[in-house]
């Protein structure tokens, strides 16, 4: 607890806070990527303590929310086979796709485990040689070296009953589409500090540049988030477009370069759908084709699985920072954490479920 409370230490959240308010000069509207940084800034009343005219708005940067809903029911597919092992960490199963969730398709006797690790789902492929063992592969830059590694060693070992169902997705490229947005109202950004713990931050810099905009890169801890906003508006004030290291304790410029050099030997980039949004060019990784063999969408042939967003859920829009969850006509009324519509209410990093816990809006 200690390493918690030296950065939720209220004597310095004072300073920070203070200073933020003496250099706020204008109005400015700043996304954070990341929906463990939605969730601690609601969760601590952060947005509640600074200036009026700085709005805080809320990113794509959940891995549950912006798997899109025909990759959900692509898992409820290969998940319903008989011979099929299905494994994926817990919180995608009350994920709903576009008639039912893998919690369901359980209870009608699918066998479909919640593993911590993608190496636990090779070893339950090794334990179990006459199964088809498929692993849902979903997130960031974050959860992807771990799931590389995991079917880099499946080849190695030449472990021929393990797949995976892959859904990654990529950080810059969903900012280049959102400022990029006839639509786009963010002024700067706080970058995801765990994303930038494996990637680095040296691919931010030319977006900094070229769409004139500083990207402070931070935490989740307050302290980490005032540090990001404070450099974030000073940068904005003094007409800055850089990007600036506010959690330097754990990332570098160039980030962890063994888990980028495992996340090339397996994945190639690709165009991804997010949900909600859409395609967005080159913003997701596919298995390159040295291991194509390991790819369960193929593998099980449900690649033509095509599905209509549903009308009511505007989680897209939230995902983007065009609207908060409170105006989605659906919130607290139709939809709950108990009977969730979309992703962002299911989710542990959803804006949805953030504003549900820590507001009365
Ligand atoms: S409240 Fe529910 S329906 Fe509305 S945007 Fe959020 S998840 Fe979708």
């Amino acid at each position: 607890m200690a390493y918690f409370s030296e950065f939720r230490d209220p004597v310095n959240s004072k300073i920070i806070l203070d200073n933020i308010h003496k250099i706020t000069t204008k109005n400015w509207m700043i996304m954070e990527i990341c929906g463990g940084q939605t969730h601690a800034i609601k969760r601590y009343g952060i947005d509640q303590l600074l200036p009026e005219n700085i709005e805080l708005v809320h990113g794509p940067g959940c891995p549950v929310c912006v798997t899109p809903l025909e990759q959900i029911d692509k898992a409820l597919e290969i998940a319903s086979l008989p011979n099929v092992i299905f494994t994926s960490y817990g919180d995608m199963l009350r994920v709903p796709g576009s008639s039912k969730d893998l919690f369901l398709v359980r209870s009608t006797g699918a066998d479909i485990r919640v593993v911590y690790s993608p190496l636990d789902a090779l070893q339950l492929a090794q334990d179990n040689p006459t199964k088809e063992v498929v692993f849902f592969a979903i997130g960031f830059e974050t959860t992807a070296p771990a799931n590389a590694m995991a079917v880099y060693q499946a080849k190695k070992l030449g472990i021929k009953n393990f797949s995976i169902l892959v859904s990654h997705v990529r950080v810059p490229p969903a900012i280049k589409a959102i400022l990029s947005s006839e639509s786009n109202r963010v002024q700067g950004f706080l970058a995801a500090g765990h994303v930038c713990a494996v990637m680095g931050y040296w691919e931010y810099l030319p977006i900094a540049k070229d769409y004139n905009i500083p990207i402070a890169v931070t935490g989740f801890e307050p302290l980490d988030l005032l540090k990001g906003i404070h450099s974030c508006i000073n940068l904005l004030e003094t007409g800055q477009y850089e990007v600036s290291n506010e959690y330097s304790r754990i990332v570098s410029e160039k980030g962890n370069v063994h888990a980028q050099k495992t996340l090339g030997e397996v994945f190639q980039v690709c165009d991804r759908k997010w949900r909600g949004i859409g395609m967005i060019p080159e913003s997701g990784w596919m298995l390159n084709s040295d291991y194509t063999d390991f790819d369960a969408e193929q593998r099980f042939d449900v690649s033509s699985i095509t599905v209509p967003e549903p009308e009511i859920c505007i989680s897209g829009e939230i995902l983007q920072g065009l609207k908060k969850p409170p105006e989605c006509p659906a919130f607290r009324k139709l939809c709950s954490p108990e009977n969730p519509l979309g992703a962002t209410m299911v989710s542990s990093e959803g804006a949805c479920s953030a504003y549900y816990r820590y507001t009365q809006e």
